[in-house]
């Protein structure tokens, strides 16, 4: 990824990313071990197999080989006709066998790139095997430590250019809490690995027809569900962006336009995408849920929607009632029976009358207000709302008053 730095105008930087990403699969990669180890004891997900012992055999994982397939057709990569497996050999206390099943020079797939919008523009994070004299920075634990490490990076290697001092090809070390990359090992000291083919696995021959098969099974891509959604639903870029960041947010929200019945399509949507970003992301942030095991399904969220577009709670009571399903899994129309909330106070008259009254009662906050003190109104607002316990809508309420002061002469 070529990215520009404040610090350097007359430098590239060019970074690579390593990343390691699971595949979800129900056994390893060579073995029937169950991968469902996250909370087994120790020595209890293990085979001969996986252990290396001698006489056995490695079966290659065919679902695992379909989910990189499937992987690598997302980042539009290229796949070989062929592809070999190759032995990595290194020691290492939990590696007893001294070696691993890995790729070395004919992958799964090649090349590909991903496209992301940063700023507002499209950029192109290319894929690629290899950099040039390059180091490789280590231990960063989170994204703000590789953003603070890179950064960091970047402006020493600007440095020692500037010095006319080469750069070592080398691992470094992130030091979290001196914010600095430090030497772990140059270039001299460098693991040797000695790959070579794997002896115990044929050469893998990718049938054609079935990658295409496997592209047919890819999911509807983030890029492609972004354009929808601002095609289909009306959406800003924007909200287009957050709710296609994570899968399960996306189709929460599609199934809460598809649940909702009031108004029409976009306007739904609009309503949908404001509570699923602002309230229900904030409600299972805070209780570290995952939108998946949401107590407030996506027909409830539904549901909330409708009572707010026919008018049948306002949006303050919206709120509240809101806090109160998500917490106790109840749809929205049941909090408001068992709550006992009225229908907002549709009768202009008695809503006017209200407005009245509170004006009469503060003629030191009118005054204040007609001096031009803006939090005057906020106040009157409060009292008309507590007076009318919650059951006007604040619109309403801030239309008419805001008339009232104008035409009601000053005392
Ligand atoms: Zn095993």
């Amino acid at each position: 990824m070529a990215m520009d730095t404040e610090v350097a105008t007359d430098f590239e930087v060019v970074i690579g990313l390593e990343v390691h990403a699971q595949l979800l699969t129900k056994s390893k990669m060579f073995c029937t071990c169950s991968t469902d180890y996250a909370n087994a004891a120790p020595n209890t997900h293990v085979c001969p197999v996986c252990m290396g012992m001698p006489g056995v055999l490695p079966v290659i994982n065919q679902g695992a080989v379909a989910y990189t397939i499937m992987t690598a057709l997302s980042l539009n990569c290229t796949i070989p006709e062929y592809s070999k497996f190759d032995r990595k050999n290194y020691p290492y206390p939990d590696l007893m066998k001294g070696y691993q099943i890995s790729q070395y020079d004919i992958p799964l797939s090649k090349n590909g790139y991903l496209l992301i919008e940063y700023e507002g523009q499209a950029r192109r994070i290319g894929i690629q095997q290899e950099l040039g004299v390059k180091t490789e920075i280590k231990n960063m634990n989170s994204f703000r430590s590789v953003e603070r490490a890179l950064a960091y990076e970047a402006q020493r290697q600007v440095e020692l250019l500037r010095a006319g001092i080469p750069i070592q090809q080398e691992t470094r070390g992130w030091v979290e809490t001196k914010g600095i990359t430090v030497a772990q090992r140059s270039k001299e000291y460098a693991h040797d690995y000695r790959y070579f083919p794997e002896p115990d696995l044929p050469p893998l021959i990718i049938n054609r027809a079935w990658v295409e098969e496997l592209r047919a099974q890819l999911p509807e891509l983030p890029d492609a569900r972004r354009a929808r959604y601002m095609d289909e639903y009306g959406l800003s870029a924007q909200d287009a962006n957050v709710l296609t960041e994570e899968k399960a947010l996306g189709d929460y929200f599609e199934q809460v336009v598809a649940a909702s019945q009031a108004s029409d399509r976009w306007t739904r949507a609009k309503a949908a995408a404001n509570l699923v970003i602002n309230d229900v992301v904030r409600l299972l942030k805070a209780n570290s849920i995952s939108v998946e095991e949401s107590p407030l399904p996506p027909a409830a969220s539904a549901n909330l929607l409708d009572l707010l577009a026919r008018g049948r709670i306002t949006g303050r009571q919206g709120k509240e009632v809101l806090e109160e399903a998500f917490a106790s899994g109840k749809m929205p129309e049941t909090v408001v029976q068992e709550k006992g909330i009225e229908p907002p106070i549709s009768d202009q008259g008695a809503l006017e009358r209200i407005i009245e009254e509170v004006i009469t009662n503060n003629a030191k906050v009118v005054s204040d207000y007609r001096a031009g003190k803006t939090n005057a109104l906020q106040y009157l607002i409060g009292q008309v709302m507590k007076q009318t316990r919650g059951q006007a809508k604040a619109d309403s309420v801030r239309t008419i008053l805001i008339t009232k002061l104008d035409e009601t002469p000053p005392a």
